[in-house]
C-alpha cells in the first residue's frame, strides 16, 4: 500500500487501484508499485485487468517534484512496457483527467474506456517539452498523423467524446460509476473473446499525407510558436513514428524529450509553471488568516476596465452591480458587455443561454446608496486621483462595515486613497490588465494598513475569477508598469538613435514579445501617455524630449495609434496590417537632427539588451525595495500581464539565465555610451554579478 497501488480480484477480473492522493502523479513509487502488481498478476486466476484510480482523477500526469532531479529506475516506458506486454488484457478506466505521462499510460493498456465527464490529453507542450512515454508514438497509431500533431503540439485536452472519435477511446461508459461499469465492461471484452490490442502492432498509414507535409506543418507551426522547440520536436517525433518501427521510434522520441528536458525554454516554462503557484503566497500572513465573504460585487466606473471586470465576476456567478456616472455612460458600459458576450456567442464558444444568465447577473446603477450591501467593491473610473478619492470618500459613506474597497488604478498611491476613508485597513489595489475579461493577471497591491484577511480575501477572489496572482506593495505603476517605463523609453530612444519602429518590434517579437513594443503603444492608443506626459509636466516635471518628442509629434498629427488608423505605422483599414510608412522616418529623422544624434546602424542584439535589461534593472530596485517578494513574482506579472514569452521565464529568469555579470557589464557599457542617466545598475544586480550569484540562488538563501 505504501506504493499506492493495491490490487484485488473481483471474480476474475483484476482490478488495480492506484492512490496517490491529491492527483495520482506518477511517481517513483507509484512506478515500482505498478510494475510489481502487473507482473504478480500474470501469474493468478484473473482474465483480464483493470486500471482505474481512486480520489478524484486517474493519473494527472508526471509527478513535477522530479524534474531537475536524478532520475530513478523504474522509469515510465519499462512500466508500460510492461502493461502492454501483459499477456492479459489490460484496460484503463478514466475518470477526471487523464493528463501526459496519466494519458500515456492509458495508451499503452489494450483497451481504454472513460466515464462522460473526463478529459484526456497531452499537455507537456505547456512546460516545453513532449510526451517521454510513447504519447507520440501511440497517438498517431490510433488518431491518425494530423490529429496526433494537433493534440500534441496545442497541448489542449479533449473531452471523452471526443478522444472516442478519434479512436483514442474504445468505450465511453455509460455513467459515471467508475468502478462497476469499468468491471462490466471488462468482463464483456472477456466473454466476447475480444483480443489483446497493443497499440504499437497498429502499422500507421501515412499514404494519405501530401508529399512535404512535415515541413509544411513546420513552417505553419513557426508562426505561432514564437521561437520554441518544444513543437518543432513534436512534429519530428511523430514523423518517426510515420517512417519508423515502434522501438526506433520510442528511442527517437526518447531523444528528443532528453534534448527539451535539457532545453532553457523548458526550465523557462517549469520555473513559470512553480513560479505561478508560489506567486499566490503571501510570505508574511500566516496559514490561517480567515478570508471574508463574498458574494455580491460592485464596479464603479463601466469603461473600458470596468466593464471586462464586471464580466469576470458574473463569469463565476458572482452577482455585480456596475456603478456609473449617468445613465448614458451607463448604458454604453452595459451595451459593450452585451456586444461583448455576443460575439463570444457568435464565435460558438459560448450558449445564448449561458449569455443570458450571465448579463442576468450584471446589473447596472448610478446610485452610491445602491452599494450599501456589497462585500467587495472595485473603483475603475478615470486615472485621476481626485476624482478616485471623492468616490472613495463615497464608498466609505454608504458601505457596510467590513466591505472591501479595490482600486484598480496603474499608478495613484493607495495609501493616499485609502486615507480619505475611515478604514485603510479595508482597502487595497486590485490591478487588472487590458482586456480585464482576458488577460490573466491580478496584481494585488498591499497598502501600508490593508489587514491582512483582506489580503487574503483578495488573493483567493482573484483565483476565482481565475486570475493568475502576484502581490506588490505601493510604488508609481506598482511591479509591471514601473518596469515598464524603462521598455518603452528605449523603444524610443532606438528610434532616435537609428533603429526604425519596424526594426524594434521585430527584435522584440523575434525574442518572442507577442507584439512589439512601438505596435503595442499603437494598439493601446499613443494619446494615453501623451495625457499623462501632459499631466506631469502641468504638476511640474520636467520631461527629456529624447524619451517622447516622436510619440508626442504623432498625436499632434492625429495619429493615436490603431484607433486612428495611424500611429508609429500605418494600418491596412481592412486587416489592421500594420506597414512602415515613410512619414514616420522622416519624423523620426527631424527629431534626431534637432537633437544632435548621429543616427546610426543598431543591430538586433543591442535593441534586445536596451529593451530588456531595463526590466532586469528595475526588477532588482523592485526587489531590494521589497516592492515584490520575489523574482519568480516578477517573472508572473510579466509573462501574465504583459504577455512576455513564458519560453524566456520572465525577466528575472531570463537574467539568470543569461548571467547577472552579462546583464551588469552590459548596463555600465550602456552607461558609457549612452548617457548614465537612464543606465544605473541597481545595487543588487552589482552585488550578485560580482559575486557570480543568481536571482533565484539569492532569493532562495535569504
Ligand atoms: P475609461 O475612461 O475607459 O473608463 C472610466 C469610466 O469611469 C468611464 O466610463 C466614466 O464614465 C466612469 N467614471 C468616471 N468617474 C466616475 C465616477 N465618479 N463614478 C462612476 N463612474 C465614473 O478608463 P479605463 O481605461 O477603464 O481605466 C479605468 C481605471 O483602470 C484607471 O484607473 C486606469 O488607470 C486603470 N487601468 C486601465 C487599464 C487600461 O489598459 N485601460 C489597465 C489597467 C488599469
Amino acid at each position: 500500500m505504501s506504493s499506492g497501488v493495491t490490487y484485488e480480484l473481483i471474480d476474475t477480473i483484476g482490478v488495480i487501484t492506484v492512490n496517490n492522493p491529491p492527483v495520482n502523479a506518477l511517481s517513483q513509487a507509484l512506478r515500482l508499485g505498478l510494475l510489481e502488481v502487473i507482473t504478480a498478476a500474470q501469474k493468478d486466476a484473473s482474465e483480464a485487468l483493470v486500471l482505474l484510480c481512486a480520489g478524484r482523477t486517474f493519473i494527472a500526469g508526471a509527478d513535477i517534484t522530479e524534474f531537475g532531479k536524478p532520475p530513478v529506475a523504474p522509469f515510465l516506458p519499462e512500466v508500460l512496457s510492461a502493461l502492454e506486454n501483459s499477456r492479459k488484457l489490460v484496460v484503463a478506466a478514466i475518470h477526471g483527467t487523464a493528463l501526459g505521462g496519466g494519458f500515456e499510460t492509458a495508451l499503452a493498456c489494450h483497451y481504454r474506456c472513460a466515464v462522460p465527464s473526463a478529459k484526456v490529453g497531452l499537455p507537456e507542450v505547456k512546460l516545453g517539452l513532449l510526451p517521454g512515454a510513447g504519447g507520440t508514438q501511440r497517438v498517431p497509431r490510433l488518431a491518425g498523423v494530423k490529429a496526433a500533431l494537433e493534440i500534441i503540439t496545442s497541448g489542449n485536452p479533449l473531452s471523452a467524446a471526443e478522444a472516442a472519435d478519434l479512436n483514442l477511446i474504445d468505450e465511453v461508459l455509460p455513467h459515471e460509476n467508475l468502478r462497476e461499469s469499468a468491471i462490466a465492461y471488462a468482463r464483456d471484452l472477456v466473454d466476447s473473446g475480444a483480443q489483446l490490442k497493443r497499440v504499437r502492432d497498429i502499422t500507421l498509414n501515412a499514404s494519405s499525407l501530401e508529399p512535404g507535409f512535415f515541413d509544411n506543418y513546420r513552417r505553419k507551426l513557426a508562426e505561432r510558436a514564437r521561437g520554441q522547440i518544444a513543437p518543432d520536436r513534436i512534429v519530428s517525433a511523430v514523423e518517426a513514428a510515420v517512417n519508423m518501427p515502434m522501438d526506433q521510434g520510442l528511442i527517437r522520441e526518447r531523444d528528443l524529450f532528453m534534448e527539451l528536458l535539457n532545453s532553457s525554454e523548458s526550465r523557462a516554462m517549469r520555473h513559470i509553471f512553480f513560479a505561478e503557484r508560489e506567486a499566490a503566497k503571501i510570505k508574511d500572513l500566516p496559514a490561517d488568516t480567515p478570508v471574508r465573504d463574498i458574494r455580491r460585487v460592485a464596479i464603479i466606473g463601466g469603461g473600458t476596465m470596468g466593464g471586462g471586470i464586471a464580466m469576470c465576476f458574473a463569469n463565476v456567478g458572482v452577482p455585480v452591480t456596475l456603478l456609473e456616472i449617468g445613465q448614458e455612460a451607463l448604458e454604453r458600459g452595459l451595451g459593450i458587455i452585451r456586444k461583448n458576450y455576443a460575439i463570444t456567442v457568435q464565435k460558438g464558444k459560448m450558449s445564448e443561454a449561458e449569455m443570458q444568465q450571465r448579463l442576468q447577473l450584471i446589473t447596472g446603477s448610478t446610485a452610491y446608496e445602491d452599494l450599501a450591501d456589497m462585500d467587495l467593491v472595485i473603483e475603475a473610473v478615470f486615472e485621476n486621483p481626485d476624482v478616485k478619492k471623492e468616490v472613495f470618500r463615497k464608498l466609505d459613506a454608504v458601505c457596510k462595515r467590513g466591505a472591501i474597497l479595490a482600486s484598480n488604478t496603474s499608478y495613484q498611491n493607495i495609501d493616499d486613497i485609502a486615507a480619505v476613508t475611515s478604514r485603510p485597513q479595508d482597502v487595497l489595489g486590485m490591478h487588472f490588465f487590458s482586456p480585464a475579461n482576458v488577460m490573466k493577471l491580478l496584481e494585488v497591491v498591499r497598502g501600508e494598513k490593508t489587514a491582512n484577511d483582506v489580503l487574503a480575501t483578495a488573493m483567493q477572489v482573484g483565483r476565482r475569477i481565475g486570475k493568475v496572482c502576484a502581490l506588490s506593495r505601493v510604488c508609481y505603476g506598482f511591479i509591471g508598469n514601473r518596469m515598464l517605463a524603462g521598455y518603452g523609453r528605449q523603444a524610443h530612444m532606438l528610434l532616435l538613435d537609428g533603429a526604425s519602429p519596424a526594426q524594434v518590434d521585430a527584435a522584440a517579437e523575434a525574442f518572442g514579445m507577442a507584439m512589439g513594443p512601438l505596435a503595442m503603444s499603437d494598439l493601446a492608443g499613443l494619446d494615453i501617455g501623451y495625457k499623462a506626459r501632459q499631466a506631469r509636466e502641468a504638476a511640474g516635471e520636467v520631461i527629456d524630449p529624447a524619451t517622447d518628442c516622436v510619440s508626442s509629434a504623432l498625436v499632434e498629427l492625429g495619429r493615436l495609434g490603431q484607433k486612428s488608423g495611424a500611429g508609429y505605422y500605418r494600418y491596412d483599414p481592412q486587416t489592421r496590417a500594420r506597414q512602415s510608412d515613410p512619414e514616420v522616418d522622416a519624423l523620426i529623422r527631424a527629431h534626431a537632427d534637432k537633437l544632435g544624434i548621429v543616427r546610426r546602424e543598431i543591430s538586433q542584439d543591442e535593441i534586445v539588451a536596451r529593451l530588456f535589461y531595463p526590466l532586469i534593472n528595475e526588477g532588482a530596485l523592485i526587489l531590494e525595495e521589497g516592492i515584490a517578494q520575489r523574482p519568480g513574482d516578477i517573472d508572473i506579472v510579466y509573462v501574465y500581464g504583459y504577455a512576455f514569452p513564458s519560453a524566456k521565464g520572465g525577466p528575472m529568469f531570463y537574467a539568470d539565465e543569461v548571467g547577472l555579470k552579462t546583464v551588469y557589464d552590459t548596463i555600465v557599457r550602456f552607461g558609457r555610451e549612452l548617457g548614465e542617466e537612464h543606465w544605473k545598475p541597481a545595487p543588487l544586480l552589482e552585488r550578485l554579478a560580482r559575486s557570480g550569484n543568481t536571482f533565484s540562488a539569492w532569493d532562495a538563501n535569504r
